[in-house]
């Protein structure tokens, strides 16, 4: 099997998951270009003419305007509807287990093969204007992971980035801007029972992935911001990354405080923290245990308590602290 001059890292998981802070730190890698939320640069970006992670309006980003030049001559050539119409017909969480039981229509399946060409092009050109053979695609949604893995040119690695359910339950239901789309726009909010129930979805995909022939490494938000080096090191080795010393030189810190140094990034679409360039504290950010109301806790520890435990949150009353863990590459 060829793969088109490209390897592709996607960042899986539920939302507030840690995931743009993962994909930022990957990004500084050596041969390593990080790419923002791919999903959402054909509205956002292509259409909505959103900031790019580097501060430009994004159809004026030299950078995109020459991907997209390699990628399909230009964004003007680019049927951004028709790409809305593929996903809404293939990029779908419920057709998740028929697409890990790769068995569907014919029509589906030209349906999957038009929409995932899009992608296939744009990360090659991505890896060729950047000049790095390794492309990260943060849009987190299992249900693209698995369109993606259904194809054969593509040697795609997911990192299925997990956070205490909690955690994110109680982001989810904070009130967080979004610089990039001007005046008093915000990210969506879920109400707690909404974002356990996605929680548990986007996890339990995932871990479906696993076990079918794409590899999947999982990794603890928790884990990253308490041990950066290490983490970099295993997500390196698992990505096919040789990276030495000198090219983890972007991070350190020790007992009472961990740093990484980031550039900037041309990042399509995502979490506000794309833009955030220069020395950055990294700290864990754990004021869901004194902000989150008990009420709230108590309804997301009963609704996430399979995998809380899984994970390794949670033992027997369901509400300790994470556990000093190394990242897990289990894969079951
Ligand atoms: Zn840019």
């Amino acid at each position: 099997m060829t793969f088109g001059g490209f390897r592709l890292v996607y960042l899986g998981g539920m939302g507030r998951s840690g995931s743009t802070l993962a994909a930022r730190l990957i990004g500084e890698l050596p041969g390593v270009c990080a790419a923002g939320e791919v999903v959402h640069l054909w509205q956002r970006g292509v259409t909505d003419n959103e900031q790019c992670g580097c501060g430009a309006e994004f159809c004026r980003c030299e950078f995109w305007t020459a991907v997209a030049g390699a990628a399909f001559g230009g964004w003007s050539k680019v049927d951004v509807r028709r790409i809305a119409d593929l996903r809404a017909s293939v990029d779908r969480t419920r057709l998740i287990p028929r697409l890990a039981r790769r068995s569907m229509p014919e029509a589906l399946r030209r349906d999957l093969t038009e929409y995932t060409d899009y992608y296939a092009s744009l990360y090659r050109a991505i890896a060729g204007v950047s000049g790095c053979r390794t492309v990260v695609d943060s849009s987190k949604h299992a249900s693209l992971a698995f369109c993606l893995s259904l194809r054969g040119d593509i040697d795609l690695r997911v990192i299925h980035v997990v956070r205490d359910s909690r955690a994110v339950a109680y982001s989810w239901t904070t009130l967080v801007p979004r610089p990039e789309a001007g005046g008093s726009s915000y990210m969506t909010r879920y109400s707690p029972a909404r974002a356990a129930a996605e929680w548990n979805t986007q996890n339990a995909s995932l871990q479906l992935l696993a076990h079918g022939q794409t590899p999947v490494l999982r990794v603890r938000y928790e884990d990253l911001v308490g041990g950066v080096k290490p983490t970099m090191r295993l997500i390196s080795g698992f990505a096919g990354l040789e990276v030495d010393e000198p090219g983890l030189a972007f991070v350190g810190g020790g007992a009472r405080g961990r740093w990484a140094e980031l550039r900037r990034a041309h990042t399509a679409a995502g979490n506000p923290m794309r833009f955030t360039t220069g020395k950055i504290t990294i700290r864990p950010d754990d004021r869901w245990q004194t902000a989150m109301p008990a009420s709230q806790r108590r309804t997301v520890t009963a609704l996430t308590l399979p995998l809380l435990r899984r994970y390794g949150y949670a033992g027997g009353s369901g509400g300790s602290s994470p556990r000093a863990s190394t990242v897990s590459g289990d894969t079951s």
